[in-house]
């Protein structure tokens, strides 16, 4: 019941269908690692469960409730990005604080929830800076904190780790692996690493064609056929 459940979920653009009625349950607390090849609607389906883009058909329930049509800031959702995209005349406390603001949370509140999540993410000490001050797997602990800082049940990441260096990209793996047992959120991580996939997802999801090709354990998954 805690589920997330994709159910005949379809978007088109024009005569272009990016995804086509695809159906899935995400396991509360699983982490998903969704693979496919460029273009075949990986982040369509990411951007349509955050609600940055409207579903052409179908639903995406989430405890039982439809939240298609919902506000992305109403649905219990949180999407991570790719590029750090953190305000740069915000210091990082208000970048993270800068989400709950459109949820209308007073500013004492906002900073108290900022300065949590930062701690979580070992980034405390650092809130006072401002991004440009940052390297970049710090920024991309911002750019988690600011997306957990809504409290979240379904994190949304669009290949999260592929701007870091091989060293960084372990680090950070490794503390999003750490979230995911703290929290006890589902994960739908979005990669073209199969060694990333094999690191993290308790569930790999495989996208072909705008459809879901298969799913399982990643050792069904990625065993020789
Ligand atoms: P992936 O994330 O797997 O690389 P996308 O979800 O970005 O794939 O894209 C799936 C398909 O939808 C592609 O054919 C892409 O060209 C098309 N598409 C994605 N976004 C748009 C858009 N805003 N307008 C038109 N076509 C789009
Ligand atoms: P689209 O391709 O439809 O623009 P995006 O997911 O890129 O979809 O963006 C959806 C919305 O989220 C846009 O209003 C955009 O300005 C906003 N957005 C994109 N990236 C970020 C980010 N890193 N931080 C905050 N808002 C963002």
């Amino acid at each position: 019941e805690d589920d997330l459940e994709l159910v005949h979920l379809t978007k088109r653009y024009g005569d272009t269908v990016a995804v086509r009625d695809i159906n899935h349950v995400f396991n509360k607390g699983t982490y998903v690692c969704l693979l496919g090849p460029s273009g075949c609607g990986k982040s369509t389906t990411l951007r349509m469960i955050a609600g940055h883009e409207d579903v052409s058909d179908g639903s995406i329930l989430l405890q039982g409730q439809d939240i298609a049509h919902l506000p992305p800031a109403k649905r219990g959702t949180a999407m991570m990005f790719q590029s750090y995209a953190l305000f740069p005349h915000l210091s990082v406390r208000d970048n993270v604080a800068f989400s709950l603001r459109m949820k209308g949370e007073d500013r004492a509140t906002r900073h108290r929830a900022a300065d949590e999540m930062l701690e979580l993410v070992d980034m405390g000490h650092l809130a006072a800076r401002l991004p440009a001050q940052l390297s970049g797997g710090q920024q991309q602990r911002v750019a988690l904190a600011r997306a957990l800082v809504t409290k979240p049940r379904v994190l949304l990441l669009d290949e999260p780790l592929s701007a870091l260096d091989p060293f960084l990209r372990i680090r950070v793996r490794a503390e999003l692996k750490r979230l995911q047992r703290e929290l006890g959120i589902t994960f739908i991580h979005v990669t073209h690493g199969q060694d990333e996939a094999l690191a993290l997802a308790d569930e790999i999801v495989v996208m072909n064609n705008a459809v879901i090709e298969q799913a399982g354990h990643p050792r069904d998954v990625f065993a020789a056929p």
